[in-house]
């Protein structure tokens, strides 16, 4: 099967044959043919499948006649994070190069000026969060009543974000008569309800988890005592050979700090949380996709989706508390066909976590040697910051970025209300005594950005 057989224009062929794919994903196949021809789907796949493509390409193609009218756009993809968001606009752009389109990105985190100034002038598609067009609908920027395509993408990480209320209320404010696309890595309940309510005789497809499917991801356990984790990884980073890697940890504290000592140690690492602002954390997604920094240290909420190329390795820190993180989370590295590497960090409370994650990939993971970490000459492992105080442990408790219970409620934040979490944290920490070996930032004039979302994020495309 070829990108030609599923019934595509020739200009979307072009751009699909630039951006170097000869032959479509299972996703793609299935899925493309039956939007061309108006139906609803319900697309079970996740990121890695392809399955951006699986929505984008037909929709520019449905989008081609037409034309956008004032604060009216024609579709709406709603999308659980603005990484995700963005990088569906990364893909309206490369896909959409020869045809007119425009587009607008409603994101949480930037200015609304340029967003509504987009919108005034129309737009063909418009990918949003649904904390941020909730807020623009309420005041009257957007009306959503020209909207004769929805995709809902992510819809079980929109259930795990809290965002379901917000996605039946904008669903109730498009026409009845529309074409609905819903994709989601898992059915939950709530999710398959939402389906029957909003979707119209869908098609069902479904396409095997890339990560449990995946022979590219060599997987690894590592034990570790839990006071020399960080001892562990540096010599884990010195012997393997590391291009460039993600590190994720359970909390944002741990981010912040294991960022800290690793440049301390004189490593080009980087971070990105949800208590980064938006400016930043594209700052820092850019920093690692040019290679300014190539190792980014990274929260579950921050990371997820990120389609950065040629990440050679992916260290969870902490085991994650989700076996579904843990897809997701090596699903970082191995992409589009290249090689990629897991280490797990297993401490004797993680029992439980591996477990689970064994189960659900179906597979037992071999624990890697212990690397030599005898000699190294960094702080000592069991400082205060390592073991805090009770009072410290249950208020970094709160924090966790994915603690079960409170994961709807602390995902939903972290998306939408980052302006006044912001405000409200305390001042920074005072800056560690050691000077850092590298210049701890070199993104001068982003530091702090708060001017006009970048053209990519923003603006329109046109061929
Ligand atoms: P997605 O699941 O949409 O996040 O896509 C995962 C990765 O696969 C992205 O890097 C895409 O650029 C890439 N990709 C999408 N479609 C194809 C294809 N047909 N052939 C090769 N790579 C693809």
């Amino acid at each position: 099967m070829t990108f030609a057989d599923l019934g595509l224009s020739d200009e979307l062929l072009r751009a699909v044959t630039e951006a170097g794919y000869d032959t479509p994903t299972p996703i793609q196949a299935q899925a493309i043919p039956p939007v061309l021809m108006m139906r609803d789907i319900i697309g079970i796949a996740q990121t890695g499948t392809g399955k951006t493509a699986s929505f984008v390409l037909p929709m520019i193609d449905i989008l081609a006649h037409g034309r956008a009218r004032a604060l009216m756009p024609r579709s709406l993809i709603l999308e659980p994070t603005r990484e995700l968001a963005a990088q569906v606009a990364e893909n309206f752009e490369k896909y959409g190069k020869y045809h007119k389109l425009s587009m607008a990105l409603l994101i949480g985190g930037v200015q609304m000026g340029d967003q509504v100034r987009a919108l005034e002038k129309g737009v063909d598609v418009l990918i949003a969060t649904p904390g941020r067009l909730m807020d623009l609908f309420e005041r009257g920027k957007i009306l959503l009543n020209g909207c004769s395509m929805l995709v809902i993408d992510e819809a079980d990480r929109m259930l795990d974000m809290g965002f379901i209320p917000d996605i039946e209320q904008i669903c109730t404010k498009l026409p009845a008569q529309r074409q609905t696309l819903l994709f989601s890595a898992t059915m939950p309940p709530v999710i398959k309800k939402l389906a029957d309510r909003f979707l119209s005789n869908p098609k069902s497809i479904e396409v095997a988890r890339p990560a449990t499917a995946s022979i590219n991801i060599t997987q690894n356990l590592v034990k570790v005592d839990s006071r020399k984790k960080r001892e562990a990884l540096r010599a884990l980073l010195d012997r393997q050979d590391v291009h460039s890697a993600v590190i994720f940890c359970n909390r944002k504290t741990t981010v912040r700090e294991l960022n800290k000592s690793l440049q301390r140690h004189g490593y080009r690492s980087g971070e990105i949380h949800g208590d980064i602002d938006q400016a930043s954390r594209i700052a820092e997604l850019e920093r690692f996709r040019v290679g300014t920094v190539n190792i980014l240290v990274a929260s579950d909420v921050a990371a997820r989706g990120l389609d950065i190329k040629g990440v050679s390795h992916v260290f969870n820190f902490d085991a994650p508390w989700h076996p579904d993180d843990y897809v997701h989370r090596i699903g970082r590295t191995g992409r589009a066909g290249a090689k990629g590497v897991a280490f797990t960090f297993v401490t004797k409370d993680d029992a439980e976590a591996i477990d689970n994650i064994q189960k659900l990939i179906g597979t037992q993971i071999p624990y890697a040697d212990m690397p030599d970490t005898g000699t190294d000459a960094g702080p000592p492992e069991d400082a205060p910051q390592e073991r805090p105080a009770r009072a410290e442990r249950s208020k970094r408790g709160k924090e966790r970025d994915g603690k079960p219970g409170q994961k709807a409620e602390a995902r939903a934040e972290e998306t939408r209300r980052e302006e006044p979490r912001r405000q409200e944290r305390p001042a920074r920490p005072p800056e560690p005594r050691r000077a850092p070996r590298h210049a701890e930032r070199d993104d001068g004039p982003d530091d702090g950005w708060n001017g006009p979302v970048p053209e990519f994020l923003s603006v329109g495309f046109s061929g």
